[in-house]
Protein backbone atom coordinates (compact mmCIF):
# COMPACT_ATOMS: atom_id res chain seq x y z
CA UNK A 1 0.00 0.00 0.00
CA UNK A 2 1.03 3.39 -0.92
CA UNK A 3 -0.28 6.75 -0.14
CA UNK A 4 -0.25 9.77 -2.45
CA UNK A 5 1.39 12.84 -1.28
CA UNK A 6 -1.28 15.37 -1.58
CA UNK A 7 -4.79 13.47 -0.08
CA UNK A 8 -2.86 10.69 1.27
CA UNK A 9 -5.64 8.52 -0.58
CA UNK A 10 -3.82 4.86 -1.82
CA UNK A 11 -2.57 4.97 -5.14
CA UNK A 12 -2.00 1.31 -5.30
CA UNK A 13 -4.42 0.27 -7.66
CA UNK A 14 -2.55 2.07 -9.99
CA UNK A 15 0.09 -0.74 -9.98
CA UNK A 16 0.60 -2.72 -12.41
CA UNK A 17 3.13 -5.77 -12.79
CA UNK A 18 5.70 -3.33 -14.02
CA UNK A 19 5.79 -1.65 -10.64
CA UNK A 20 5.62 -4.50 -8.76
CA UNK A 21 9.08 -5.78 -10.85
CA UNK A 22 10.98 -2.55 -10.13
CA UNK A 23 10.38 -1.16 -14.13
CA UNK A 24 8.75 1.90 -13.15
CA UNK A 25 8.46 3.96 -10.24
CA UNK A 26 4.59 4.34 -8.76
CA UNK A 27 3.43 7.97 -9.17
CA UNK A 28 3.97 9.97 -5.90
CA UNK A 29 -0.09 10.78 -5.95
CA UNK A 30 -3.23 9.44 -6.74
CA UNK A 31 -4.64 10.14 -10.45
CA UNK A 32 -7.62 12.35 -9.81
CA UNK A 33 -4.92 15.11 -7.61
CA UNK A 34 -2.65 14.73 -11.06
CA UNK A 35 -6.07 15.61 -13.07
CA UNK A 36 -6.67 18.83 -10.81
CA UNK A 37 -3.19 20.35 -11.85
CA UNK A 38 -3.98 22.28 -14.95
CA UNK A 39 -0.88 22.93 -17.69
CA UNK A 40 -0.19 26.12 -19.02
CA UNK A 41 -0.68 25.05 -23.04
CA UNK A 42 -0.97 26.91 -26.00
CA UNK A 43 -0.21 30.04 -27.19
CA UNK A 44 1.64 32.43 -24.52
CA UNK A 45 2.32 35.95 -23.56
CA UNK A 46 6.05 36.52 -25.45
CA UNK A 47 7.87 37.32 -22.11
CA UNK A 48 5.94 36.35 -18.95
CA UNK A 49 4.61 32.79 -20.83
CA UNK A 50 0.88 33.74 -19.44
CA UNK A 51 -1.63 31.80 -21.39
CA UNK A 52 -2.73 34.36 -24.21
CA UNK A 53 -6.28 33.05 -23.48
CA UNK A 54 -6.42 34.18 -20.33
CA UNK A 55 -5.34 37.51 -21.07
CA UNK A 56 -8.39 39.89 -21.71
CA UNK A 57 -8.40 41.12 -25.21
CA UNK A 58 -8.43 44.64 -24.49
CA UNK A 59 -4.93 43.58 -22.54
CA UNK A 60 -3.22 42.33 -25.54
CA UNK A 61 -0.37 44.36 -27.83
CA UNK A 62 0.55 42.38 -30.36
CA UNK A 63 2.25 39.48 -28.31
CA UNK A 64 2.55 41.10 -25.08
CA UNK A 65 0.25 41.27 -22.22
CA UNK A 66 -0.28 44.76 -21.09
CA UNK A 67 1.81 44.10 -18.08
CA UNK A 68 4.81 43.08 -20.12
CA UNK A 69 4.47 45.96 -22.71
CA UNK A 70 4.85 47.94 -19.18
CA UNK A 71 7.48 47.02 -18.53
CA UNK A 72 8.73 46.83 -21.89
CA UNK A 73 8.10 50.60 -22.17
CA UNK A 74 10.10 51.70 -19.20
CA UNK A 75 13.58 52.01 -20.06
CA UNK A 76 14.66 51.00 -16.41
CA UNK A 77 13.38 47.48 -16.86
CA UNK A 78 13.05 46.97 -20.45
CA UNK A 79 14.83 43.32 -21.70
CA UNK A 80 15.60 42.81 -18.24
CA UNK A 81 13.80 39.59 -18.27
CA UNK A 82 14.33 37.43 -21.79
CA UNK A 83 11.23 35.28 -21.02
CA UNK A 84 9.38 33.49 -18.30
CA UNK A 85 8.02 30.66 -18.79
CA UNK A 86 5.81 28.57 -16.14
CA UNK A 87 4.44 25.00 -15.71
CA UNK A 88 0.84 25.23 -14.49
CA UNK A 89 -2.00 27.52 -13.75
CA UNK A 90 -2.65 28.94 -10.35
CA UNK A 91 -5.90 27.44 -9.14
CA UNK A 92 -7.64 26.08 -6.33
CA UNK A 93 -5.89 22.75 -5.88
CA UNK A 94 -2.40 24.22 -6.45
CA UNK A 95 -3.03 26.87 -4.15
CA UNK A 96 -3.81 24.04 -1.64
CA UNK A 97 -1.00 22.08 -2.56
CA UNK A 98 1.61 25.03 -2.52
CA UNK A 99 0.39 26.49 0.86
CA UNK A 100 1.08 22.97 2.52
CA UNK A 101 4.66 22.90 0.35
CA UNK A 102 5.63 26.15 1.19
CA UNK A 103 5.03 26.15 4.82
CA UNK A 104 4.87 22.95 6.05
CA UNK A 105 8.54 22.66 4.95
CA UNK A 106 7.16 19.60 2.61
CA UNK A 107 10.43 18.87 0.57
CA UNK A 108 9.20 15.63 -0.52
CA UNK A 109 5.90 17.61 -2.89
CA UNK A 110 8.50 18.62 -4.85
CA UNK A 111 8.64 15.22 -6.00
CA UNK A 112 5.18 15.39 -7.16
CA UNK A 113 6.01 17.95 -9.69
CA UNK A 114 9.19 16.83 -10.65
CA UNK A 115 8.14 15.07 -13.84
CA UNK A 116 6.57 18.06 -15.47
CA UNK A 117 8.83 20.38 -14.29
CA UNK A 118 11.41 18.70 -16.24
CA UNK A 119 9.75 18.19 -19.21
CA UNK A 120 8.60 21.99 -19.48
CA UNK A 121 12.28 22.97 -18.67
CA UNK A 122 13.30 20.26 -21.91
CA UNK A 123 10.63 21.80 -24.34
CA UNK A 124 11.93 25.49 -23.48
CA UNK A 125 15.92 25.31 -22.45
CA UNK A 126 17.26 22.11 -24.62
CA UNK A 127 19.74 23.32 -26.26
CA UNK A 128 22.03 25.99 -24.53
CA UNK A 129 21.93 24.50 -20.77
CA UNK A 130 21.91 28.33 -18.89
CA UNK A 131 23.03 28.27 -15.25
CA UNK A 132 20.04 27.63 -12.88
CA UNK A 133 20.12 30.46 -10.06
CA UNK A 134 17.38 29.95 -7.64
CA UNK A 135 15.52 32.94 -6.17
CA UNK A 136 17.08 33.48 -2.54
CA UNK A 137 15.10 33.62 0.86
CA UNK A 138 17.28 35.98 3.52
CA UNK A 139 18.94 34.53 6.26
CA UNK A 140 16.02 35.11 9.04
CA UNK A 141 13.11 33.67 6.37
CA UNK A 142 15.58 30.54 5.35
CA UNK A 143 15.79 30.21 9.21
CA UNK A 144 12.26 30.37 9.83
CA UNK A 145 11.18 28.31 7.14
CA UNK A 146 14.10 25.64 7.30
CA UNK A 147 14.61 25.32 3.26
CA UNK A 148 14.43 27.35 0.53
CA UNK A 149 11.77 25.90 -2.22
CA UNK A 150 13.31 27.01 -5.31
CA UNK A 151 16.30 25.68 -4.27
CA UNK A 152 14.52 22.24 -4.01
CA UNK A 153 12.91 22.85 -7.42
CA UNK A 154 16.29 24.12 -9.24
CA UNK A 155 17.49 20.86 -8.07
CA UNK A 156 15.12 18.49 -10.27
CA UNK A 157 16.47 19.97 -13.05
CA UNK A 158 19.59 18.57 -15.22
CA UNK A 159 22.94 20.49 -13.80
CA UNK A 160 23.89 22.27 -10.57
CA UNK A 161 22.21 25.01 -9.57
CA UNK A 162 24.81 27.81 -8.55
CA UNK A 163 23.72 30.06 -5.44
CA UNK A 164 24.92 33.24 -6.69
CA UNK A 165 22.22 35.68 -6.00
CA UNK A 166 21.42 36.52 -2.18
CA UNK A 167 18.83 38.35 -0.94
CA UNK A 168 19.01 40.65 2.47
CA UNK A 169 17.29 40.82 5.89
CA UNK A 170 15.62 43.97 5.48
CA UNK A 171 12.54 42.65 3.80
CA UNK A 172 10.07 45.79 3.20
CA UNK A 173 7.40 44.61 1.10
CA UNK A 174 5.00 47.82 0.14
CA UNK A 175 2.09 48.32 -2.06
CA UNK A 176 4.02 51.37 -3.61
CA UNK A 177 4.76 51.81 -7.58
CA UNK A 178 6.59 48.72 -8.60
CA UNK A 179 9.37 51.52 -10.18
CA UNK A 180 9.80 52.73 -6.87
CA UNK A 181 10.20 49.32 -5.30
CA UNK A 182 12.44 48.14 -8.47
CA UNK A 183 14.76 50.85 -7.13
CA UNK A 184 14.18 51.73 -3.99
CA UNK A 185 13.82 48.12 -2.03
CA UNK A 186 15.52 45.49 -3.94
CA UNK A 187 17.08 43.37 -1.63
CA UNK A 188 19.28 41.16 -4.24
CA UNK A 189 22.70 41.66 -4.29
CA UNK A 190 25.79 39.14 -5.90
CA UNK A 191 28.21 38.62 -3.72
CA UNK A 192 30.80 38.02 -6.39
CA UNK A 193 30.15 39.28 -10.07
CA UNK A 194 32.86 36.98 -10.98
CA UNK A 195 31.01 33.47 -12.19
CA UNK A 196 27.90 35.76 -13.46
CA UNK A 197 29.55 37.81 -16.36
CA UNK A 198 28.51 37.18 -19.83
CA UNK A 199 26.68 34.11 -18.30
CA UNK A 200 22.86 32.91 -19.71
CA UNK A 201 21.03 32.42 -16.37
CA UNK A 202 17.74 30.69 -15.25
CA UNK A 203 15.77 31.86 -12.41
CA UNK A 204 14.08 29.21 -10.96
CA UNK A 205 11.38 30.51 -8.59
CA UNK A 206 7.64 28.80 -7.15
CA UNK A 207 5.65 30.86 -8.97
CA UNK A 208 5.42 34.45 -11.19
CA UNK A 209 2.85 36.89 -9.83
CA UNK A 210 3.66 40.42 -10.74
CA UNK A 211 7.35 39.75 -12.58
CA UNK A 212 8.58 42.05 -9.88
CA UNK A 213 10.80 39.88 -7.34
CA UNK A 214 12.30 37.82 -10.87
CA UNK A 215 12.89 41.69 -12.46
CA UNK A 216 14.57 42.39 -9.26
CA UNK A 217 16.98 39.81 -9.39
CA UNK A 218 17.10 40.20 -13.36
CA UNK A 219 18.46 43.83 -12.68
CA UNK A 220 21.42 42.85 -9.90
CA UNK A 221 22.41 40.00 -12.09
CA UNK A 222 22.57 42.63 -15.49
CA UNK A 223 24.56 44.97 -13.13
CA UNK A 224 27.09 42.05 -12.15
CA UNK A 225 27.56 41.50 -16.16
CA UNK A 226 25.35 38.45 -16.72
CA UNK A 227 24.43 38.14 -20.47
CA UNK A 228 20.92 37.75 -20.40
CA UNK A 229 18.59 36.53 -17.83
CA UNK A 230 15.09 34.22 -18.13
CA UNK A 231 12.94 32.72 -15.65
CA UNK A 232 11.50 29.44 -14.70
CA UNK A 233 8.36 28.82 -12.59
CA UNK A 234 6.49 26.20 -11.78
CA UNK A 235 3.54 28.24 -11.64
CA UNK A 236 2.24 31.09 -13.54
CA UNK A 237 -0.87 33.31 -11.66
ZN1 LIG B 1 -4.36 12.22 -4.15
ZN1 LIG C 1 3.11 39.02 -20.40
Amino acid sequence: MKNCLICHGDVSSSFGWGAFLGLHKPNPVCEECERAFQKITGELCRICGREWEMVAPENRRKDLCSDCFRWEEDQSTAGLLQQNRSVYHYNDHMKDVLAKYKFRGDAVLAQVFRKAFLQSFETTWSKNLPIFVPIPLSADRTYERGFNQSLFLAELLPGTPEELLFKSNSEKQSKKARKERMERENSFYVPDPEPVKGKSILLIDDIYTTGTTLRMAAKVLRDAGAKDISSFTLVRS
